[in-house]
């Protein structure tokens, strides 16, 4: 067991600052002790066994001398997360041990001095993870109760603090427990904002790392944007030129060049669809703060358009499409994103479904909402898959056996538009027999969005 994996995943630097805290605490609570000590010595005469307190006392400032050097001697070559490790755990074990000693000393369970106890739990809660907290606190609790019963059964003496017994004035007695209590809260209090103030400090740490990743994840999609922008003209030109010499515009071809020249244009047309998925995707992404124009858009044409579309792929493997939306029914939304929806939804449709079925486009009113419906009959999704289907990037297996051509990208843009639409977007499915997307849109954002959009 590698004692540096208990340490809780605190920041490496932060790990370093907090030793730093620690060894400083050390020096205030050696400090605190020698005067406590010299006070008590010589203004009120109490009997403590000073021949050990002093040497204890004496003991904390040696270890935590060699705390100090250690810890700038080798904060040059910063520890290593092994080594804080142990260094923390020798610090935390040396602690106890001394406080305990002290504590044992003078009074033990007497001493109002021994909630210091509580301080240092908090403290090795910072540091440690659970589970090796409850070890400290298994073993002290252990060796309370030990030294408890011993005391009891008289197996070793007992070191009375009881002051009023021998000092003339019972109000002593009153104001030591009282400094015990009044330093408690003043500790507890520094400890607890302290930490806080710590905890703040890593909360923003991690706000401005996030807002980076934002930036850098903003530039990758605007590099993604750029570069496919350059690689679709191209590309576009190349399947009009592969058209025009299946056309035989050119002059006359080969039944076996024409059969090479399908495949290359219907390779090419993958292409330019895995190209527009990826400029849909990174122009939702880096675009986001952009406000999407609307317009009443009449549902049946934009539906008709975009099966238009795709009816040449869908004839070609004998597919039908099948669609139903009332003439007058009018949505409030945004054009491209309408689009961007049915298209990727009836890609997805047309490329995991068997030759000779049928896809099913319907659009509705339903209350204040437009339901929009593409069903296929399908290969279907496994309902562990369904989770997953709208993470950027995820592909299922069998997804990929039917159609290599995929980016993954096309349901979380579909997602995302919906969003941009503040609608909402369900799936059912069942493998081998379909897959049905439903989509709700507001028939009307609000009346503010619609006058800016006017506007
Ligand atoms: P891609 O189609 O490029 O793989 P998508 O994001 O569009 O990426 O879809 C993610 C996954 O969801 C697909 O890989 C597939 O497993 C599943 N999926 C999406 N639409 C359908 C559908 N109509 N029928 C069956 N599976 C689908």
């Amino acid at each position: 067991m590698q004692v540096s994996s208990k340490l809780e995943s605190t920041e490496y630097t932060d790990l370093n600052k907090v030793i730093g805290w620690f060894i400083a605490l050390r020096w205030i609570a050696w400090l605190g002790v020698l005067i406590a000590l010299l006070v008590i010595n010589f203004t009120y005469h109490y009997e403590l066994s000073y021949n050990i307190l002093y040497p204890l006392n004496g003991l904390l400032f040696l270890v935590n001398l060699s705390f100090t050097i250690y810890y700038h001697v080798f904060k040059q070559r910063n520890l290593s997360r092994k080594e804080m490790g142990i260094f923390f755990n020798v610090q935390v074990c040396s602690d106890y041990t001394i406080l305990f000693l002290l504590i044992y000393y003078t009074g033990f369970l007497e001493n109002p001095f021994s909630y210091y106890f509580v301080f240092h739990i908090m403290l090795t809660s910072f540091i440690f993870s659970p589970m090796v907290v409850f070890i400290y606190v298994g073993a002290l609790v252990s060796v309370f109760i030990a030294v408890s019963l011993a005391e009891f059964y008289q197996l070793i003496p007992h070191f009375s603090l009881n002051i009023a017994a021998i000092s003339s004035s019972y109000y002593d007695l009153i104001f030591l427990r009282a400094v015990g209590l009044c330093s408690t809260l003043i500790i507890a209090a520094y400890l607890i904002n302290s930490i806080k103030i710590r905890i703040e400090e890593r909360g923003k740490k991690v706000e401005v790392e996030l807002s980076h990743y934002k930036s850098l994840d903003k530039t990758k999609s605007n590099f993604i944007l750029q570069v496919t922008h350059e690689l679709r003209g191209p590309l576009a030109a190349l399947k009009g030129y592969h058209e025009m010499i299946l056309k035989e515009i050119t002059g006359k071809i080969e039944p076996r060049t024409r059969e090479t020249l399908q495949r290359a244009s219907r390779r090419t047309e993958n292409l330019l669809t895995i190209i527009d998925e990826m400029i849909d995707f990174a122009y939702m992404k880096s675009e986001e703060e952009v406000r999407y124009d609307k317009t009443d858009i009449r549902l049946k044409a934009i539906i008709d358009y975009d099966i238009d579309l795709f009816v040449n792929r869908a004839r070609q493997r004998n597919i039908q499409f099948v669609s139903s939306c009332p003439k007058d029914l009018t949505i409030w939304a945004n054009r491209d994103l309408l689009n961007i929806i049915l298209c990727n939804l009836i890609t997805n449709a047309l490329r995991y479904s068997p030759a000779a079925k049928t896809i099913t486009i319907n659009a509705m009113e339903d209350n204040d909402r437009i339901h929009i419906l593409v069903k296929d009959e399908g290969m279907g999704i496994k309902p562990e898959e369904l989770p997953s289907i709208f993470e950027e990037f995820y592909r299922s297996q069998r997804a990929r056996e039917i159609e290599r051509d995929g980016t993954g990208l096309g349901l979380p843009i579909v997602k995302r538009a919906v969003e941009v639409l503040n609608g909402k977007i369900t799936v059912y499915s069942e493998v081998d027999k379909g897959s049905s997307f439903h989509i709700y849109l507001p028939k009307k954002n609000s009346q503010k969005d619609k006058e800016e959009g006017h506007g």
